[in-house]
């Protein structure tokens, strides 16, 4: 599955628009349900409308009706990790035992939860 998961966010890296950090961010994620999505990083010169990859991948699923996310997978050339606003961006549609695997172009891989990258976050609990 991961192996998977890698792939699709390696091969969404490659349609980055990233011509100001020159970083393309790949992102594949799986629903609850199983379904796929991927997504990439798209830069803009107003820097205030970019948007990570692992955002675009939530979107896209949220937009075809996949509002609870099961696992993520984020494929940058180091293995960065996910954005605070990407992490909190997560904790609207995922459990705080979400799977987040950082990959890098060597191969190398870190999984950890949403709840270790984010322990104290703002959830949508919050606001009931
Ligand atoms: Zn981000």
């Amino acid at each position: 599955m991961s192996k998977n998961l890698r792939d699709l966010a390696l091969n969404a890296s490659k349609n980055a628009h990233s011509p100001y950090s020159k970083v393309n961010v790949g992102s594949a994620l799986q629903t609850e349900d199983g379904t796929i999505y991927y997504g990439c990083n798209i830069e803009n010169s107003s820097f205030g409308g970019t948007v990570c990859a692992e955002r675009v991948a939530i979107w896209k699923a949220v937009s075809e009706g996949h509002k609870k996310i099961k696992k993520i997978y984020v494929y940058t050339h180091a293995g960065w990790p996910p954005c605070g606003m990407c992490l909190q961006v997560m904790t609207e549609f995922a459990t705080p035992d979400l799977e987040i695997t950082l990959g890098d172009k060597s191969g190398k891989e870190m999984t950890k939860t949403l709840k270790e990258f984010l322990p104290e976050a703002f959830t949508p609990a919050h606001m009931k």
